[in-house]
């Protein structure tokens, strides 16, 4: 099995094989003076990652490799070994390959999704991990100046120089003054001073003075967003003799760590998420038929239906945003999209003109999203090659698509308001063959 990249040098796409990537990348991301088991979990991970890509390193994250970093892996035995003896293993969760976040030390405990991400991920929970205390990585600390802070987090101080009182509370307050400004007494610490004693001591010119607090000061345990493993703590749980299996077991909530079986020819498209968009439901029930009176919330819904039990059958796990006739907000749908990450949305929707001849299916893909693109221009082939009447594929700015974190189709499947085409529409003959073409797309851009 190859995965595809963009060779930075060559500047083309390339091919290599699944498990020679692994090391490759394995070896880029870890020192290899970590533990064995570490190593392992590592590999996992990014074996895991690379199998949960819209298509191998493609879709909206494209990795870019400089080719000679492949050589100075070659050598490296542990790495090495690390892969061989997770050769295919990676980590599921329902299922399917979990996006397997990871950083470098997390200072206590890991985060939740929804506090980096936006949205709840069930095995990306937070975890108490007192592992990493003696990671080099555990203290951090910043010095700004205030204007740098202004500059950065383009906020707006107010003017010292305007504040005769100056005072930081519990590092220097009870500043008393004389009315020409004079410093009469202060306190600094859990000292009190005589305004000119403090002049003596800091050797300060008079005792008209005041205070600017110029730098600020952060100080942050650990390093990384957070999320899931924590590269310092799974070290020291190596350490203490855990296996990577335990280890992945214990940052990522709920997982499976097993072989994937890859995809056959029966199943092409195995382990593949898919989410289909039954547009409208309930009592939105979109547009009307002009003729017959079909309603568009229950077409998108068969189409869905049809479409769904075909991926299945490819190997694929589908999930539909709607499983009945109701009516759920967009924003929930894109809810719960974000929540499977799929590797592919697909919204289902149909058009209406009125007074027109305006016939056939149109599909639209997110600016620049050259995945959804292509898998489009898939569909869009063997739509024409069905003989079903297409309107081309074109940029579309949805909401939906602003939301999704996936790369993302809208299909508009045909005008209601044309007689002819509503017909059509209302034999489900009509519906199979726009879902066999559509399904032909998919494994056409999975496969090849
Ligand atoms: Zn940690
Ligand atoms: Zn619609």
């Amino acid at each position: 099995m190859n995965i595809k990249y963009f060779d930075n040098i060559k500047k083309r796409e390339m091919e290599m094989p699944l498990e020679k990537m692994v090391k490759l990348l394995l070896a880029l991301e870890i020192d290899n003076s970590f533990h064995i088991e570490t190593l392992k979990a590592q590999a996992i991970i990014i074996r895991t990652n690379l199998l949960r890509m819209p298509k191998f390193l493609g879709g909206k994250e494209i990795i870019n490799l400089n080719i000679n970093s492949l050589e100075f892996c070659k050598n490296e035995n542990k790495i090495h070994k690390a892969c061989e003896e997770t050769k295919g293993i990676v980590i599921l969760f329902e299922g399917k390959p979990i996006d397997a976040k990871y950083h470098i030390c997390c200072g206590g405990s890991t985060e939740n999704a929804e506090n980096v991400l936006g949205n709840p991920i069930s095995y990306l929970r937070r975890v108490l991990c007192n592992h990493c205390e003696d990671s080099p990585y555990l203290n951090g600390e910043k010095i700004f100046t205030i204007k740098e802070l202004e500059e950065k987090l383009k906020t707006k101080f107010h003017k010292i120089e305007e504040d005769i009182g100056t005072e930081v509370l519990d590092i220097i307050d009870n500043i008393k003054r004389d009315k020409q400004g004079r410093v009469i007494s202060i306190k600094i610490g859990n000292r009190n001073f005589k305004g000119y004693e403090l002049m003596e001591s800091l050797d300060l010119n008079s005792t008209r003075f005041k205070i600017y607090p110029e730098n600020i000061k952060f100080i942050s345990k650990g390093y990384g967003h957070g999320l899931g493993f924590c590269q310092y703590g799974g070290e020291n749980m190596a350490q203490l003799g855990k296996n990577y299996e335990e280890i992945l077991k214990y940052y990522y909530t709920g997982v499976e760590v097993k072989e994937f079986p890859l995809p056959c020819i029966k199943k092409p498209i195995y382990g593949k998420v898919i989410v289909i968009d039954p547009g409208h439901g309930g009592e939105d029930k979109g547009h009307k038929g002009v003729s017959l009176g079909l309603e568009e919330k229950n077409l998108t819904m068969k189409l869905a239906q049809i479409l769904k039990s075909k991926l299945k059958d490819k190997g694929a796990i589908v999930y539909l945003t709607r499983e009945k006739d109701e009516n759920i907000l967009i924003a929930n749908r894109i809810e719960k999209a974000n929540e499977i990450q799929p590797n592919f949305f697909l919204s289902i929707h149909l058009d209406y003109y009125p007074n027109s001849t305006k016939k056939g299916l149109e599909i639209f893909y997110f600016k620049e999203d050259r995945e959804a693109k292509a898998l489009g221009n898939l569909i869009l082939k063997n739509l024409k090659e069905n003989l079903i009447p297409t309107r081309g594929i074109k940029e579309g700015n949805f909401y939906v698509f602003r939301g999704v974190k996936a790369s993302s189709l809208l299909m508009e499947i045909g005008y209601l308001s044309n007689i002819e085409e509503e017909i059509k529409l209302s034999q489900e003959k009509y519906l199979i063959k726009i879902a066999n073409s559509i399904e032909k797309g998919f494994l056409e851009y999975f496969v090849n």
